[in-house]
């Protein structure tokens, strides 16, 4: 149950509603009391209440519109935001920020290397990024390895290197955050937190990150093994902290395959645009984890009716320090966005999304 306030309300107001809620709970389960689009709402789970206590809610003088959400997440999902979402990346102010999802022109091109491993390595890339026509930059600088002696990352150096590129380049940056006392500092320095599919359930994390005082978005991947489900409540903890700006990003689940490095799973595209009205983008890069699979596979996201594709460049890839395999070289992301840029308009992506609602 999603539950608007009025605008003018007396503490009277507030602490009758709060007495009945507590009462309809029992106290056990917690109400949640949030922002959304500068309006205040307060979010339970109310799949154990009776039909009349949306009657008894909507009476209170606190309340102006009660909405049942029979989904357990609520603020994410369609029945609570009928259209779909845009979010603005980068420097609002400036000419430069970018739209990712429904009032986008195209679907977003997130490029770079997996890590950020040098000056040379990351500002050659970005430049490379840029004039392949992508609009937003990656890079790793904390990296959550599978291995503790394998390469993590250059760390806060890498942010600033992140930084500089971004002053190069003008192109927004997206970076991974790992940990919920980090999430401040890489918001200062990035326009968009990553968090990855290995904490893709870190709740305090989560919550960090709905919290970051630069209201930075929240590009969420989806967890190794997650369902469709765990992933939207794990973009529900983000939204309820206080963060409306979240993208989904698919980037491929366990399977018992070995000849790719996950299951690319393309289906939950438009699933998710049912289901939520958050922007969904695809990574066909950790989707695949081999490079010759990533331009079909960007094709194919594109016409499942992604919102953008992030992909993982290297000057070099076989010198890459971090997934070399899945990188594809800057002439290959020129070749994907040019076919990104044919492919909306031919499918008339932006007409196909519409009709999905
Ligand atoms: C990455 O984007 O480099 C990354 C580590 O991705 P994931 O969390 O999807 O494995
Ligand atoms: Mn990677």
């Amino acid at each position: 149950m999603i539950i608007t306030i009025r605008r003018q309300v007396s503490s009277e107001e507030r602490i009758q509603l709060a007495a009945l809620l507590q009462q309809l709970t029992g106290g056990q389960r917690p109400t949640i009391s949030t922002l959304i689009e500068e309006r205040e709402v307060i979010v339970l789970d109310d799949s154990q209440l009776d039909a009349q206590v949306y009657t008894a809610i909507s009476l209170q003088g606190a309340v102006e519109r009660v909405i049942q959400v029979q989904t357990p997440y609520k603020l994410v999902s369609r029945a609570f935001k009928a259209e779909r979402s845009s979010i603005l990346v980068g420097d609002v102010e400036s000419n430069q920020a970018v739209t990712i999802g429904d009032a986008a022109e195209m679907p977003v091109i997130i490029a770079g290397p997996c890590a950020v491993e040098s000056r040379a390595q990351l500002l050659s890339t970005a430049q490379a990024v840029k004039a392949a026509g992508a609009q937003i930059l990656r890079g790793g600088a904390f990296k959550p390895r599978t291995s503790p002696y394998q390469f993590q990352g250059l760390g806060i150096e890498g942010l600033q290197l992140l930084r500089e590129a971004r002053e190069l380049t003008g192109l927004p940056v997206i970076t991974e955050v790992m940990e919920p006392d980090m999430v401040e500092t890489v918001a200062e320095y990035a326009d968009i937190l990553q968090i990855g599919s290995r904490n893709m359930q870190n709740f305090p994390l989560l919550f960090a990150a709905g919290r970051n005082h630069f209201h930075r978005p929240v590009m969420l991947k989806r967890g190794l093994s997650a369902t469709i489900e765990e992933w939207l409540l794990a973009a529900e903890y983000i939204v309820a902290a206080g963060n409306p700006d979240v993208i989904l990003c698919e980037r491929g689940i366990r399977s018992f395959d070995t000849h790719t490095r996950n299951l690319l799973d393309l289906t939950c595209v438009p699933l998710l645009h049912e289901l939520t009205h958050l922007p969904v983008i695809v990574d066909p890069s950790h989707g695949t984890g081999r490079r010759e699979l990533v331009p079909t596979m960007s094709r194919a996201a594109i016409a499942a009716g992604a919102d953008g594709l992030i992909l993982e460049v290297h000057p070099d890839p076989n010198s890459a320090l971090c997934d070399g395999r899945q990188s594809i070289t800057p002439e290959q992301l020129q070749s994907i966005v040019r076919e990104t840029q044919i492919m909306s308009q031919v499918l008339e992506i932006k007409t196909n999304r519409s009709l999905v609602a």
